[in-house]
């Protein structure tokens, strides 16, 4: 089922009674979510991630703006006539029903045409326990399950009605980290096998990155970006959305442009053709640094740390706005530890330069 969101608008009353301005939640957001595809909703706490989810369930009416499941225009109608599957961070199992039950509960009160026999509600349940592979628990209350298995149940009661739409609100963050990994692994296996129309919010740059056909990148209410997630972070359209995809995150500092040349401090460090002279934000992402004694680059040595077959040299520059530079180099890489300086050459796709006032990127030719 394709998703249409056309000019969605979010207006909430200022909960400080003192300012007049309404908080804009969600600020115009249009997008086309292709029928079958999972789109990682991301940004940072407060950015406006679930007033959108919960404008697209139903759940909350849009200011303005109107959204369509396929052709529908389903703007007015409730929740429960949308046909969506929601599973929120807290996925409130019925603590005295059965894993089952818990399951087959939003199929009880299907009425009319759709009501269903006992024997076709626990077929149903089985199915669908299979599939998010919890069918060896159905017995179970949720109170004898693990946490991971919880929110599998959760995810099946979402699923049990073959939703249109399976909307999901940070449905991990619960987890511990091991579980995370794994879990995320399943909801990517299960959108697959059942073709349904995902949207996924996270905070969690790694989680939407690893598991989303697409990614859109919100701030404030306004998105940012919308792309697929390796794109995005190859090509991030401002400072923003630069620093917040990464891990180790994208490595900033001041910077000038004069006569085409990029230079951070006292280095001339890339040609970067095309832009006018000016100062500007330059992010540089770990991987874009490659140790060479005649690199043009300069940074203090502070250390090394090895991270399984990466080593990252840690170091410091006067003109970095972070404290530390990470730079990843492969383990091959020898570092003289008792050195004071350690120099880089720049890979020039790895740099990325930006506006100083607007925060915008601006391009440049890279041979
Ligand atoms: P996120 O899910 O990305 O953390 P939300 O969508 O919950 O963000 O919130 C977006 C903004 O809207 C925040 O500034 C939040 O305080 C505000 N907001 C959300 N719900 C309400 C509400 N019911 N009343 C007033 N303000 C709200
Ligand atoms: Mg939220």
């Amino acid at each position: 089922m394709k998703v249409v969101l056309q000019n969605l608008t979010k207006k909430f009353p200022n909960r400080n009674r003192k300012l007049k301005e309404d908080v804009v939640a969600v600020d115009n957001f249009t997008f086309e979510i292709p029928d079958g595809e999972l789109i990682g909703l991301l940004g940072p706490s407060g950015c406006g991630k679930s007033t959108t989810l919960n404008l697209i369930c139903g759940l909350q009416k849009p200011t303005s703006g109107k959204i369509f499941f396929g052709d529908d225009d389903v703007t007015d109608l409730p929740p429960e006539n949308r046909g969506v599957g929601l599973v929120f961070q807290n996925y409130a199992l019925y603590p005295h029903l059965t894993v089952k039950q818990n399951i087959t509960f939003p199929l009880e009160n299907l009425r009319g045409a759709d009501k269903l026999t006992k024997q076709q509600m626990s077929d149903k349940a089985e199915a669908i326990a299979k599939l998010v592979q919890i069918d060896g628990l159905l017995d179970r209350k949720p109170s004898e399950l693990s946490g991971g298995q919880q929110q599998r149940v959760a995810i099946a009661r979402a699923l049990v009605k073959m939703p249109r739409v399976l909307l999901l609100d940070e449905p991990l963050s619960n987890l511990d980290a091991r579980l995370r990994l794994q879990t995320r692994e399943e909801i990517k296996r299960i959108q697959r096998e059942t073709g349904i129309t995902t949207v996924f919010v996270t905070h969690d740059q790694d989680e939407a990155m690893s598991i989303s056909d697409r990614i859109v990148v919100m701030k404030d209410g306004v998105v940012q970006q919308i792309g697929k997630p390796q794109d995005v972070y190859d090509d991030p359209v401002n400072l923003f959305v630069a620093k917040f995809l990464g891990t180790p995150p994208i490595n900033v500092f001041e910077g000038s442009v004069k006569g085409g040349k990029l230079t951070i401090g006292a280095d001339t460090v890339l040609d970067v053709k095309g832009v006018s002279d000016q100062d500007v934000w330059v992010g540089i992402r770990p991987e874009g640094f490659v140790l060479r004694d005649d690199g043009a680059f300069s940074c203090k040595l502070s250390g090394l740390e090895v991270m399984g077959r990466d080593v990252s040299v840690v170091s410091t520059n006067e003109q970095s706005v972070n404290p530390t530079v990470r730079s990843i180099i492969s383990a091959e890489n020898k570092v003289d530890l008792a050195a004071e300086t350690v120099r880089f050459a720049l890979k020039p796709h790895k740099v990325f330069l930006f506006n100083k006032k607007t925060e915008e990127r601006i391009r440049f030719d890279a041979e």
